[in-house]
């Protein structure tokens, strides 16, 4: 039987079990409505406070600033697009490397007559909070960059443009679907004023995210309707999601220090015998800026879509850039921006560790890479002509 490591943790993220646990009794019996007023309904009010409460404690926020939604994509829609309708027509600082959840807000509300200014990004994945202040201008209503990135896994300067937004008065979003819960993030030092988070990527359930919204910020309304969520976002609440949301987030804020040595720890040694055994590999991303469980690499002369299927059959799930472009015969926006040509940017396999991967996983996974990458080129017209050349 072929093994199963799962090394895909920036796509998603199994629910752990006492995730399950947290979540169960409100899928059963306590399937009371928050907003009902018996006992019952008081039960499940709780639980949605609870978890509020265990969010907000994890990165220095209030309870009344964390607004539950359907995820990450959902919270960065309702940013940018109701930024822009208080604001039609005036100017919004994001980057070229942003997750698609904003770059193709951004792109449509280009259409409706927003101006839009992406920064590029050094061949790390780095924006530097310098461009950031020159890019600011009299109409701008906002800056969003995201905390880190999911392809790369580069970590940006946010305490930087933080404080260069508040300087300047500008509103300052961050997409840290990515970063929450697996590295520290306090928004009141970093002068964050609006934050996208998703329970799937830190073990929570999908379909659940939340959206910060420091006190005293106006933001319309996202959904219309009852009174949920401050009258901002109507909807029976999700509650076993919502549950589910608030212990993983507590899980991962409890064990962030120990859990991000081991998996970075494992990163490292993944990082280092795959460059010292796989010739014609580079490493994509920052070294030292890096979230604990990204590697990305690109092997010269192979199609990277085609390794991560042979790697499927040996039993390994990885992702090629990002599992929303898996399929697109366009290159990865966020390889590009970084520089790579194209056929770098197809050459390119990320592998994502999460907490329960272990040393002998990632020792298989690198024996696995090391054969199936000497056996593409063998099978590489491109390696072949290179040898030649070389003599
Ligand atoms: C996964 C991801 C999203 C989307 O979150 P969903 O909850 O899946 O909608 C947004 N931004 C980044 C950086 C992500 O990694």
């Amino acid at each position: 039987m072929k093994p199963m490591i799962y090394l895909d943790h920036a796509a998603t993220t199994g629910v752990r079990p006492e995730v399950l646990e947290e979540m169960l009794p409100y899928l059963q019996e306590e399937y009371g409505n928050p907003s009902s007023v018996y006992d019952l309904a008081g039960r499940s009010r709780k639980a949605v406070e609870e978890a509020r409460q265990r969010i907000a404690g994890g990165i220095g926020a209030k309870p009344e600033e964390i607004y539950f939604t359907g995820g990450g994509s959902e919270s960065d829609n309702w940013v940018l697009k109701g930024i822009a309708s208080l604001h039609p027509h005036c100017h919004i600082i994001t980057t070229r490397i942003e997750h698609h959840a904003v770059l193709h807000a951004c792109e449509w509300l280009e259409q409706q007559g927003m101006r839009l200014t992406y920064l590029p990004v050094n061949e790390q994945g780095m924006v530097s909070a310098e461009q950031v202040r020159k890019a600011i201008r009299p109409d701008t209503v906002l800056i969003s960059v995201m905390f880190a990135n999911n392809e790369i896994g580069t970590i940006q300067p946010i305490r930087e443009i933080g404080r260069i937004a508040r300087r300047a008065h500008v509103l300052f979003h961050t997409d840290a679907v990515q970063a929450f819960g697996h590295v520290p993030i306090d928004v009141n030092e970093m002068n964050i004023d609006l934050m996208s988070a998703s329970a799937h990527k830190l073990s929570g359930p999908k379909g659940v995210g939340m959206l910060y919204i420091k006190a005293g910020i106006e933001l319309p309304p996202l959904i219309h309707g009852g009174g949920q969520e401050r009258h901002m976002r109507a909807g029976t609440e999700n509650v076993p999601g919502i549950a589910g949301f608030g212990k993983a987030a507590q899980l991962a804020f409890s064990t962030m220090r120990e859990r991000s040595e081991k998996i970075s720890g494992l990163r490292d040694y993944l990082i280092r015998q795959v460059l010292a055994l796989v010739p014609y590999t580079r490493l994509n991303g920052s070294r030292g800026r890096r979230l604990p469980g990204n590697a990305n690499f690109s092997f010269q002369f192979i199609e990277g879509e085609s390794l991560l299927v042979l790697l499927d059959t040996r039993g390994i799930c990885a992702s090629a850039g990002s599992a929303c472009s898996t399929g697109s015969p366009e290159p990865s926006h966020v390889l590009t921006a970084i520089g790579l040509p194209k056929e770098l940017a197809h050459a390119s396999v990320r592998l994502t560790i999460g907490e329960e991967n272990t040393k002998e996983e990632i020792d298989y996974t690198i024996q696995q890479i090391m054969e199936l990458v000497s056996r593409l080129r063998e099978v590489s017209d491109e390696y072949d002509a290179f040898t030649r050349q070389q003599g």
